[in-house]
């Protein structure tokens, strides 16, 4: 049998590389998708994922060297939230966060479904704990992220039965090293690294997770079942 072929977005750093090193250490063959070569291992095609021919272009050049798509795991992002306060956030700063964090998905998901309904594939969208609860002067973000929740209930619906599609909504996933009170916050003692959120995205792709589609995977160390009032 053929190695399976999971397609990761924005997976040259952060979530998306740990997630696309998981899945090679599993036997996956992994193309990633981002604007930037990082320092993985794996198959990398440049793709901005808001520029519909960039996405045509990517997908056929995934294709044309794995012959097949098992699955698509819709990370890219503008991972940043802060935005300016609301009444000086420019349409153009809006339109950029959407169309990368909600746009992009919607693009690579139309351009690899094809292929996904031929392997009875799986998608995996990454959302955010901030499709629930929010910051001050982060609506482009909470806004892309609650888009990607509602995008993926849809689509469930849509692509079903032959594509499953869930939803992965992290809450820290640490870029550096964090102080102790930062760890210390959360009910499981720690922030949340890449491969949290990988093992998941692993699961949710692989047979064993055949009954569950449409739903929002929530992983945040418990942080949003906290009950913080100062
Ligand atoms: P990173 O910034 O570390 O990685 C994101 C990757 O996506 C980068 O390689 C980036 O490229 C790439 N990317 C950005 N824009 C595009 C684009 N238009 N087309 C293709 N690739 C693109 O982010 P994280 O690993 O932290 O986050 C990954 C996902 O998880 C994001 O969707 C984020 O919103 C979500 N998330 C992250 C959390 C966290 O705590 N880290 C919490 C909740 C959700 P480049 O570096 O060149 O910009």
């Amino acid at each position: 049998m053929t190695q399976k072929t999971v397609l990761v977005t924005g997976g040259a750093r952060g979530i998306g590389l740990g997630t696309a090193m998981l899945l090679e250490s599993r036997g996956y063959q992994v193309a990633v998708a981002d604007l930037h070569r990082g320092q993985g291992a794996t198959a990398f095609f440049r793709c901005d994922v808001s520029r519909e021919p960039s996405v045509r272009a990517c997908v056929r050049a995934v294709l044309r060297r794995f012959g097949r798509l098992d699955a698509l795991i819709n990370n890219a992002g503008i991972a940043d939230p802060a935005d300016p306060p609301v009444e000086k956030l420019s349409l153009q700063a809006w339109n950029r966060r959407i169309g990368v964090n909600l746009t992009g998905v919607f693009l690579m998901t139309k351009h690899c479904t094809a292929h996904l309904r031929k392997t009875r594939g799986a998608i995996v969208n990454i959302a955010s704990t901030r499709a629930l609860q929010s910051e001050a002067n982060t609506e482009a973000y909470a806004a892309s992220k609650g888009g990607v929740v509602a995008l993926t209930h849809a689509l469930a619906m849509s692509l079903g039965p032959r594509v499953r599609v869930n939803c992965i909504s992290p809450g820290w996933i640490a870029k550096s090293k964090l102080s102790r009170k930062d760890h210390a916050q959360h009910p499981v003692g720690r922030a949340g690294r890449p491969e949290d959120i990988g093992e998941l995205a692993a699961f949710l792709i692989s047979d064993a997770a055949g009954f569950i589609t449409g739903q929002n995977f929530v992983v945040d160390g418990g942080m949003t079942r906290k009950m913080i009032y100062v």
